[in-house]
């Protein structure tokens, strides 16, 4: 069912408190984790504790929560003082989605470059 955690979902896990991360915020609704393979200097994934397997899907099936993600950005990039950042939601295989739970990047620390590749 949508939303209802899932035993082969890595975030799922880390929510759960299952796999450890290093966590800077965590609301009712959502966990923040720094990226364990981060690609700028602050790389910061903000999550739906609920099970969504892309952005599409949650913005879909849970907009307040998907709402709840998008504002939790901006709280992580203020816990990192960054005034410029970027926002990236990975969404299906082609665009290099490889966990199937939504979640935000975000990016900032360095410059960053337009487009992505
Ligand atoms: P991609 O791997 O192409 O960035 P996604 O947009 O699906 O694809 O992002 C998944 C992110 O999850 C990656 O940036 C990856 O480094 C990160 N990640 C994977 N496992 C963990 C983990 N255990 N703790 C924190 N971040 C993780």
């Amino acid at each position: 069912m949508a939303g209802e955690p899932q035993d082969d979902c890595l975030f799922c896990k880390i929510v759960a408190g299952h796999i450890p991360a290093t966590i800077v915020r965590e609301t009712e609704t959502t966990v923040a984790f720094r990226d364990i393979n981060p690609k700028a200097p602050t790389h910061i994934l903000v999550i739906p504790k609920a099970h969504y397997e892309n952005a599409a899907a949650l913005a879909a099936g849970a907009p307040e929560l998907a709402a709840d993600v998008l504002r939790e950005t901006r709280a992580v990039a203020d816990e990192d003082e960054l005034d410029s950042y970027r926002i990236v939601f990975n969404t299906g295989s082609g665009a290099g989605q490889t966990v199937w739970h939504a979640h935000a990047h975000v990016l900032g620390g360095r410059g960053l470059e337009w487009p992505p590749g």
